[in-house]
């Protein structure tokens, strides 16, 4: 069931997210050479905390950090470790969620580690215009796949490919909500979207194939083939204004 939010109720996730993108500002002034992946998650917690809420992937089915950190070949949910050092030419994934006054914020990005490949570059402007491309269909009386299409045709007309088996979601109160909205699909299909729909929309792109793999720790997705993967999200809310980006600054 996709439950709708009110004004109000988007009002309080606009600060759910607002502090999840100072998060991501915060730390991609941090980001360098010779930086843990356990070190950044250490200030991401620290940092939400001091603004007023809390880092909701912590103990999130278990999960043991407050970030999901992925590196290169690896796609979502990467563990923070103080062994994980950043070198120049990487490309790190973060995802960060808060819980503020009942409802949730969650967005992600990849960023560069100093001086990357063109490949790379490559990558992290097609995912996050292929979010953007996602998010314009995002509008009252669409219907959900068109988002999922608008992504998939995008990544894949610039010669890299969509990840099938992790999708984006419905947020609000939980912070994974129906409808889930997948980053590939034909256009026309699904819900019709309305106003008030809370959505993270989050595709994960790969510069190989779109298989991917769980390390044997539970947590890391790694691409199977050990091509780069990137990840954009953001949330939003469907308002007769168009969409809403609530996880922007
Ligand atoms: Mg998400």
């Amino acid at each position: 069931m996709i439950i709708l939010k009110s004004r109000r109720e988007i009002d309080i996730m606009r600060k759910a997210n607002l502090i999840v993108a100072n998060t991501h500002a915060y730390l991609a002034e941090k980001i360098a050479p010779g930086i843990s992946t356990y070190e950044l998650d250490r200030l991401a917690d620290e940092y939400i905390r001091e603004q007023g809420a809390i880092p909701s992937f912590k103990g999130y089915r278990g999960f043991p950090a407050s970030v999901c950190i992925s590196i290169n070949n690896e796609v979502v949910h990467g563990i923070p470790d103080q062994s994980r050092i950043l070198n120049d030419g990487d490309i790190v994934s973060l995802d960060i969620g808060t819980l503020f006054e009942g409802f949730n914020g969650d967005a992600a990005r990849t960023v560069a580690v100093g001086e990357i490949s063109y490949e790379a570059e490559k990558l992290l402007t097609v995912t996050e215009t292929s979010l953007l491309k996602g998010l314009e269909k995002a509008i009252i009386g669409n219907r959900l796949f068109d988002i999922s299409h608008a992504i998939q045709k995008y990544v894949e007309a610039n010669e890299f490919s969509v990840v099938r088996d992790y999708v984006g979601h419905g947020i609000g109160r939980k912070m994974h909500e129906d409808p889930q909205i997948p980053n590939f699909g034909p256009a026309g299909r699904g819900p019709i979207l309305k106003e008030g729909m809370t959505l993270a929309i989050e595709p994960m792109v790969n510069t190989g194939t779109h298989k991917v793999k769980v390390l044997d720790d539970g947590w890391t997705v790694i691409t199977s083939d050990g091509s780069l993967s990137a990840h954009f999200e953001h949330s939003i809310a469907i308002t007769d204004q168009g969409p809403e980006i609530l996880s922007r600054p």
